[in-house]
């Protein structure tokens, strides 16, 4: 795979690179997008509708299952090549963020440190009600469970739609974007706020940016580099010629 010779040369004296990464960073493991068609039982709903908080307000059996499918195959699936090369990039430059939008923890699995979620982990389970994080629950038999402190319905710790981010990870998130010298937005469609805005104010502090994407979105126009392929594929060949594999 060929790399353009000006981003090679930029990435070999970096310091300070931040990635953002999407739900196509983990298509390649088996985690399908919002975007991919849902299959079986849940084919005849839209995750668009069942990731809201409107959604479990009207139905909080339907979205509890949902996510309970969902958090069964992030833990069967494994990290891939593109997830693998991130981690090595990590170790690979002085500073290196990483900031994802997805919640199915593999990025840390593959061995990445410096994670910031931007909309949580489907692995933790919060109160709907009084928005604390719930460690564990009496099992008895009610779907969603209780919480054991207040007794309101328990509900996944991920952010939904229409629903603000956890301000200290989109600090952090913020921070990396304005630091960077090389921002990458990787499998993302780049559509969802406040997190498709990362690129282009990295891009106002002078960041170069990157995007990794098999095809085009609303930020490829203003991207510097718009490289067309799957992560998996993608990022091992840069970190390979980065020397970090
Ligand atoms: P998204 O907005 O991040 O869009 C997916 C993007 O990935 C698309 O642009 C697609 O072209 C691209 N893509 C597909 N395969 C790819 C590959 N192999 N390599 C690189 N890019 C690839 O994600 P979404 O599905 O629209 O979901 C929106 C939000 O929903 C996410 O931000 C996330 O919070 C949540 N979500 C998380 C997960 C997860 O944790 N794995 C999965 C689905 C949705």
């Amino acid at each position: 795979m060929a790399f353009d010779d000006a981003l090679v040369a930029l990435l070999r004296r970096a310091e300070r690179v931040s990635v953002l990464t999407g739900a196509g960073v983990s298509a390649e493991s088996g985690v399908p997008t919002f975007r991919d068609a849902q299959t079986g039982l849940w084919a005849r709903f839209r995750p668009e509708e069942l990731a809201t908080p409107e959604a479990f307000r009207e139905n909080p059996k339907l979205v509890w299952e949902w996510y309970a499918w969902r958090r069964e195959l992030c833990a069967r699936v494994a990290p891939n090549a593109g997830h693998l090369a991130l981690a090595a990039l990590e170790r690979r430059f002085p500073t290196f963020r990483l900031i994802t939008q997805n919640v199915d923890g593999l990025h840390q699995r593959a061995g990445s440190r410096a994670v910031v979620e931007l909309h949580g982990n489907i692995t933790t389970t919060r109160c709907f009600d009084d928005g604390g994080v719930v460690e564990s629950w009496e099992e008895l038999g009610e779907v969603p469970p209780r919480c054991p402190r207040c007794g309101g319905l328990l509900r996944p710790g991920v952010v939904w739609f229409n629903e603000s981010l956890p301000p200290r990870a989109l600090e952090a998130a913020t921070e990396a974007a304005q630091s960077a010298e090389v921002f990458f937005s990787i499998g993302t469609s780049a559509l969802v706020q406040p997190a498709a805005s990362l690129p282009l104010l990295a891009h106002e502090h002078g960041a170069i940016v990157v995007e990794i994407n098999p095809g085009p979105t609303p930020l490829s126009q203003r991207a510097d580099y718009a490289i067309a392929g799957r992560a998996g594929d993608v990022l091992p060949a840069l970190a390979d010629l980065l020397g970090a594999l």
